[in-house]
């Protein structure tokens, strides 16, 4: 007879193994010493103060392990994506020289206190109509309910973060690939749940670079001088401060 009570033992035993060697693999990374150009659109300038500064979150607030395994398949299913667009025609480069152990395509400014690596860059392909070459590649991997809201919307509506995010990438980008800003960026996003894609040529939007680099200025300068940038909200209750890992210490400081 199955036992399935045994069998969900072992479910528990082999994820808390699982589980606690990511969260200590996570916690041996050194924090990011750099500003991510990939964050710059985080509605609140003082999270984004806190993450450059690599302030502590809050008690029990820290990556889980199942956080953790999300974006472990999330990158593992971008690699899968590369794949599939090179097997359709596409010049792909993702790394330096195409090689493995290339270094990954970025950028270093404000004295490298600004970076970003991005998911890589056409060089060629098939004709799509509007694309032209060469071209950002930003791939996103979502759950079906925000991949739905994406395809439908867009991703400048849907998820704005990611929006300015290619806004920065190619403007600062322009200077390695000259031309990357001049032709619009192909925003990739993989439904997890159906396998479902959704493909979106992303104009340059100056302005938005313009907006979002100006605001990691404001955190450098914040943060030089020993300031602490506004909160977003009025309230500890406002839908960005209820999932923020700051919150706490956040609502106990200033305003
Ligand atoms: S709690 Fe709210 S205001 Fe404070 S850092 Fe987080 S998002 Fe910003």
């Amino acid at each position: 007879m199955l036992d399935f009570n045994s069998r969900s033992q072992t479910s528990l035993h082999v994820n808390a193994a699982i589980d606690t060697a990511l969260v200590a693999g996570n916690a041996a990374t050194p924090p990011r010493s750099y500003l991510g150009g990939s964050r710059l659109g985080h509605p609140c300038e003082r999270a984004l103060q806190f993450e450059f500064t690599a302030t502590p979150k809050d008690e029990g607030a820290g990556f889980d392990g199942r956080l953790l395994r999300i974006f472990g398949i999330g990158h593992a299913l971008e690699d899968v994506a590369v794949g599939w667009l090179r097997g359709a025609g596409f010049d792909l480069y993702t790394r330096k020289g195409n090689r493995p152990d290339g270094e990954q395509f970025g950028f270093a400014v404000a004295g490298g206190r600004i970076r970003g690596h991005v998911d890589g860059i056409f060089a060629g392909g098939p004709t799509i109509p509007g694309m032209a070459f060469p071209a950002l590649w930003e791939c996103k991997t979502m759950n079906a309910k925000a991949w739905r809201e994406t395809s439908n919307k867009g991703v400048a509506i849907a998820k704005p973060i990611y929006a300015a995010q290619v806004a920065v990438y190619q403007a600062y980008m322009d200077a390695a690939v000259p031309g990357v800003a001049d032709n619009p960026a192909l925003f990739t996003a993989i439904n997890k749940d159906t396998a479902e894609l959704h493909h979106e040529l992303v104009p340059f939007d100056a302005d938005l670079a313009q907006r979002m680099s100006d605001r990691a200025v404001r955190v450098l300068r914040a943060t030089d001088a020993g300031e602490l940038l506004p909160r977003l909200a009025t309230a500890p209750d406002f839908h960005e401060c209820r999932f923020c890992p700051w919150a706490e210490r956040c609502w106990s400081l200033p305003a």
